[in-house]
């Protein structure tokens, strides 16, 4: 069984085709700039790569693009369209309609419509991408994946807010929490790694990249998690500044005179790594800058890492306990020093990293101290292989 994994955003489609029989992918690519000026694709097969510049005009252009280059003579890895058995998609926000993944009908499409005005830059460009499957793939079943998914399990207690409670009534103001795919794969790799059943674990997943978000996974369910009603809650992020106090809201939007956009704009795009360093949203680049001296650099750095140590602390107290500690994703995977410093000052817990075993990038590993308490790992999130699995599993059905 072929399973083509699609990740449409508002100008790009990221995909995957992948062979459910060994799970290996078989090629993997990206359409950007779609309806921009230098549109192009990019696909890898077996490690080599290349790359087509052509005018893409919409979604619909982009996907033709996708088909023609997955079967083409030369470069393509499938003879025909009908080689794909089924098309799985990322889409942003569930709502409360969904808390596992489903196979796409016109219900689910309202539903997801419906959910738009809680993910409006998201949601229809991800219901885009399957609306222009089912016409060019009209035989392939469709499943949708939510991000938002995993975390419907979070009790009542924790995704409240304290606001008045008709918000909640009236336009479902609560928390939500996203990433949930990766945190769902990542814990269940960590109970794989242990040995363990992860019905009887207390996990917290960290997904560091450049959305942040940590979540509590007790007894293979998610307990809560730091994003809220949208992805810019919690964590200190790449540009996003994650948890304030909200009067700071209205009282710069009437220093600075800005419309609920704008400052919207100032807090997801101009805040985080990117507003507090004046350099980049990027850690590599942060923590160059911070080893040439740069004290805000610095400062940002020390920031992130205290905040993901407060989101430990405060999961483990929640949870009653912690078992595992996971780290994931481009900073979770890759930024050794980030992971030493965040895990520093938490050996009260049980949590103590090995310096060597920690010089890692990029793999799974267990990178606690021998005899801590906790164990942490590193592990390299796979969400388009969640999505898959899903998809094969819903289809079989
Ligand atoms: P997203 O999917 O949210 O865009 P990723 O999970 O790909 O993000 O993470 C991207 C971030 O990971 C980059 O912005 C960078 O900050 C960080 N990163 C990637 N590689 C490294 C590295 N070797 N060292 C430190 N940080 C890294």
């Amino acid at each position: 069984m072929k399973v083509l994994v699609i990740n449409s955003g508002s100008s790009s489609i990221k995909y995957q085709l992948i062979n459910m029989e060994n799970e290996s992918v078989l090629a993997k690519g990206l359409v950007e700039r779609i309806g921009i000026e230098g549109s192009r694709l990019e696909q890898e097969v077996a490690g080599e790569e290349f790359e087509i510049e052509e005018e893409i005009a919409d979604h619909e252009v982009g996907m033709e693009l996708v088909i023609n280059t997955l079967t083409d003579d030369d470069k393509g890895v499938i003879s025909d369209v009908d080689e794909i058995n089924a098309v799985g998609h990322r889409v942003v926000h569930g709502g409360e309609y969904f808390d596992s993944s489903v196979i796409v009908d016109e219900d689910v499409k309202e539903k997801i419509k419906e959910s738009s005005n809680l993910a409006p830059l998201h949601n229809p460009a991800n219901l885009m991408g399957v609306e222009v499957c089912e016409e060019l793939i009209p035989e392939a079943p469709q499943v949708v994946t939510f991000d938002t998914a995993f975390h419907q399990s979070i009790p009542e207690q924790a995704y409240m807010y304290a606001l008045p409670y008709e918000y909640y009534e009236d336009y479902s103001v609560r928390r939500y929490g996203f990433h949930g795919t990766s945190h769902k794969f990542v814990a269940q790799r960590t109970a794989e790694e242990m040995g363990e059943d992860i019905e009887d674990l207390k996990i917290i997943t960290c997904h560091l990249g450049n959305g942040a978000s940590v979540a509590a996974v007790k007894n293979g369910k998610s307990y809560d998690t730091s994003m809220g009603l949208t992805p810019l809650e919690g964590l200190m992020m790449g540009t996003r500044c994650g948890d304030l106090d909200p009067a700071a809201v209205p009282f710069i939007m009437e220093k600075e005179d800005l419309s609920p956009q704008e400052m919207d704009e100032v807090m997801n795009n101009k805040s985080g790594f990117l507003g507090v360093s004046g350099i980049s949203s990027d850690t590599r680049d942060i923590e160059e800058a911070a080893e040439e001296g740069n004290e805000r650099a610095q400062l940002a750095l020390d920031m992130f890492a205290y905040r993901v140590r407060k989101y430990i602390g405060s999961y483990a107290a929640a949870m009653n306990g912690v078992d595992a500690v996971v780290f994931t994703a481009g900073i979770g995977e890759n930024a050794i020093a980030m992971r030493e410093d965040i895990c520093a000052d938490l050996d009260y817990l049980g949590i103590e990293i090995d310096e060597d075993k920690n010089d890692v990038r990029g793999e799974t590993q267990e990178i606690s101290s021998d005899g801590a308490e906790v164990k942490v790992f590193t592990i390299p999130t796979n969400e388009e292989l969640v999505i898959a699995r899903d998809t094969k599993e819903l289809v079989a059905e």
